[in-house]
């Protein structure tokens, strides 16, 4: 499951690349302006952190985004709320890095890139049928 291989940083991103001794340089294909790392692409790339306002919006939720995905995924699954939101935050995270993942191999994969607005949108369309599996 992608979202294991996120919060235990083993996702191949050109951070755990390079620590397998490829030589890469580390760009992210996402916003261009940092280095990919896991930290970054799943959590504090400016494409990334558009898609999470979206459902920190949605779930009136205010937090400071944690420094790591193993702890974001604690804080989500700890997160009191309604009933229904337990259950949105314990899809929500899964919905987001995969839409990520998908975009970033994407582009580097394939040579096309959608724009943030499409991302969204399918990011949206996974979470609602996420919550429509569960229900
Ligand atoms: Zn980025």
């Amino acid at each position: 499951m992608l979202s294991w291989l996120v919060a235990r940083r083993a996702c191949l991103t050109h951070e755990v690349l390079r620590r397998k001794g490829k030589i890469i340089v580390s760009w992210c294909s996402l916003c261009g302006n940092a280095a990919e790392t896991n930290q970054h692409l799943f959590l504090h790339c400016n494409f990334t952190t558009q898609i999470w306002a979206i459902f920190l919006s949605i779930t009136k939720t205010n937090w400071t985004m944690p420094e790591h995905t193993a702890d974001l995924l604690s804080y989500s699954i700890r997160r009191g709320g309604s009933k229904s939101q337990k259950a949105w935050w314990r899809i929500i995270p899964h919905c987001i890095w995969w839409t990520v993942w998908k975009e970033r191999n994407s582009r580097n994969f394939e040579d096309r890139s959608n724009s943030i607005q499409k991302v969204k949108w399918d990011c949206i369309a996974s979470f609602y049928f996420g919550v429509k599996r569960k229900v």
